[in-house]
């Protein structure tokens, strides 16, 4: 049901973001994904998604910390396919550390790439979207985005502040049909929570399987990850036509961890 139409995941070389791009993909979108690691992989994940889709899938290596380069990943997937329908902001990095030591250039790349970024393609993609008369925003916010845990102070901050700018979003755009909604994972099985599994055994003093049993799915109600498929399975509902009155909104998959 996406054939025709493109869809931009930043971060989308691992994890969930590739899954988002999977799913996009299924439905015959033309994608753009964006973010770090290995060569090969990147072209083997692209040529996988082209075969899947029928239409063209793109890299681009646009870095989420600066802000010129992440209008030029909306800008170059209007240039090379003509439009943008659905913009996926899922870019994110992570870093575990007391407050009173916490590195100030953590802090700050941690709200470029998990906060800022999302500004700089939203205001980007929103003029495309307006002509079009359809559009499709979608960010992965966290559980931290409702509640916190200690050490993740810019973390948590960043994703608070990331339901900030999708409800304004969301209202400055609500008559345009163009929706702007968060999805907010509990602990999502990626690399991002198995690298900092390491950080938390050393600042907590805990074995791999303590951090596990006891810290990342202590909180989780069900005991059990989250698959990054059921997070883009939600997303591509925000695609379809049903979910057009679903705007403002932050939907939680975390296996109960936010309602207790
Ligand atoms: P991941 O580490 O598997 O993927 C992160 C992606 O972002 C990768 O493709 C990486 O290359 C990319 N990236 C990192 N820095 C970048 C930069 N500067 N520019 C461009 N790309 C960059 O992590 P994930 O778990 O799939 O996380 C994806 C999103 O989901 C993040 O926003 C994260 O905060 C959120 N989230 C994850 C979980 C979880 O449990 N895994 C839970 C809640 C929310």
């Amino acid at each position: 049901f996406l054939k025709g139409k493109t869809a931009v995941v930043t971060g989308s070389t691992s994890g969930i973001g590739l899954a988002y791009a999977r799913a996009f993909a299924r439905e015959g979108a033309t994608v753009v994904i964006n973010g770090f690691g290995d060569e090969a992989a990147i072209e083997a994940a692209r040529a996988e998604l082209a075969g899947a889709s029928g239409a063209d899938a793109f890299y681009d290596p646009a870095d989420m910390a600066k802000g010129d380069e992440v209008v030029g990943l909306v800008e170059r997937a209007v240039e090379r396919t003509g439009r943008i329908d659905v913009l996926v902001n899922n870019a994110g990095v992570q870093h575990v550390s007391p407050i009173a030591d916490f590195p100030s250039e953590k802090w700050d790349a941690i709200i470029a790439i998990n906060l800022t970024s999302c500004f700089h393609t939203t205001r980007a993609a929103v003029p495309h979207m307006r002509i079009q008369g359809w559009g499709r925003i979608i960010s992965t916010a966290s559980a931290h985005s409702l509640v916190a845990s200690p050490n993740k102070s810019a973390y948590v901050a960043a994703k608070h502040g990331l339901i900030g700018l999708t409800k304004t979003v969301a209202l400055e755009t609500a008559k345009e049909g163009i929706t702007v909604n968060c999805i907010s994972p509990g602990y999502v099985w990626t690399p991002l929570v198995e690298n900092q599994i390491p950080d938390t055994m050393r600042t907590r003093g805990l074995t791999r399987e303590q951090v596990i049993d006891d810290v990342l799915l202590a909180a989780q109600p069900t005991k059990q990850f989250v698959t990054p498929e059921e997070v883009a399975e939600l997303a591509l509902f925000l695609c379809r036509d049903e979910a057009k009155s679903i705007t403002g909104a932050n939907l939680s998959v975390d296996g109960g961890w936010t309602a207790t």
